[in-house]
């Protein structure tokens, strides 16, 4: 393969854009909206200049890797060419089947689509198409360019070529595959999602503070980031969703949001991106700063 189609420039797409860019694959960057490809390729160019200072890659590859993508706002254009789609949109269920539906339509029957989505059915996917043997997940981690892992979900009908080419593709990026079937929240988000939730639940008892647990999983459990800000990091609203299909998809209450993530979602305290989660982020500011509700509580309220 040798033309991909990324659709979706936010943090994701353009990270994996960057990432096929850079081995030399010819990228199309497709987004609804143009300013959100401007940001994108200013966001690879500083991500590009990131390596060339530090010797990883020479000033003349930066030049090639920004060459190897070109933007769009219209998805015919885009995808002409492509015989892989990645598809790197919003995570809503609607968006994303419409988008499947559209590229269905406008696709040569043999391009394979692949979605980064973190917890929508791989299958429910495959389903809105013709093509159900050919779609399969793609699930990137954040940041694309610097983390090794690529989740390889086969969806019910995805097919043992199709698996086989994308593990051999996610390689030749430089990434480690790891293939897992399709059930909810796979295998990265079945596992991580939980952990925050029980960190979250652990703050709202008032079994301790949010420094306090972040630190007993640092320094305990040897994680790099405690729970509670890795929550911040991915969005609290991106947590609760994937809680939520959790819930759905195994019936089953272990999976039931803690009502103080339910909460501070409802609230608008979604983590960095809001200002504000479990710890407060200052533009500029390299300290973690606990939010004031939570500051200087070695247990917390035990309700809000
Ligand atoms: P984001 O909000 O940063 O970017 C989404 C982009 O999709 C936006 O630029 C938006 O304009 C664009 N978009 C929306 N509808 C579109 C359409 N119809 N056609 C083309 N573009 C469209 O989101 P993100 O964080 O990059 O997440 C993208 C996907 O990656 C989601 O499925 C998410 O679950 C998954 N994911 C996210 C992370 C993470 O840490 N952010 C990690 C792994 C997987």
């Amino acid at each position: 393969m040798k033309n991909i189609a990324v659709v979706g420039s936010g943090t994701m797409g353009n990270g994996i854009a960057h990432t096929f860019a850079q081995q030399g694959f010819n990228v199309a960057l497709i987004d609804i909206s143009q300013p959100a490809l401007e940001k994108a390729m200013a966001v690879i160019s500083k991500n590009l200049d990131r390596i060339v200072s530090k010797g990883i890659i020479t000033e003349a590859d930066k030049i090639k890797t920004l060459k190897n993508i070109t933007t769009y706002t219209v998805m015919t254009e885009g995808v002409k060419n492509a015989e892989l789609v990645v598809e790197a949109a919003t995570e809503n269920v609607e968006i994303k089947l419409n988008i499947f539906r559209d590229l269905d339509k406008i696709c040569s029957p043999e391009t394979i689509f692949a979605s980064n989505t973190s917890s929508i059915s791989i299958t429910r996917i495959a389903a809105v198409t013709k093509r159900a043997d050919k779609v399969i997940g793609m699930h990137f981690m954040n940041p694309v360019p610097v983390m090794k892992l690529v989740e390889v979900i086969r969806g019910y009908s995805t097919s043992d070529e199709v698996t086989n080419l994308i593990m051999e593709t996610a390689k030749k990026l430089n990434k480690i595959p790891v293939e897992v079937n399709d059930y909810p929240g796979f295998v990265a988000n079945k596992i991580l999602m939980p952990m925050i939730n029980e960190a979250i639940i652990t703050l709202h008892e008032g079994t301790a503070g949010v420094e306090e647990i972040d630190t007993v999983m640092k320094l305990g459990m040897a994680h790099p980031m405690g729970p509670l800000q890795l929550a911040d990091f991915i969005g609290l609203d991106v947590c609760l969703s994937i809680m939520r299909v959790l819930e759905d998809g195994f019936g089953n209450p272990k999976y039931a949001p803690c009502p103080l993530l339910v909460n501070m979602v409802m609230a608008g305290q979604l983590g960095v991106k809001s200002g504000q989660g479990f710890y407060t982020y200052t533009a500029g500011s390299k300290d973690l700063v606990p939010a004031a509700r939570f500051k200087s509580k070695t247990k917390a309220p035990v309700s809000f």
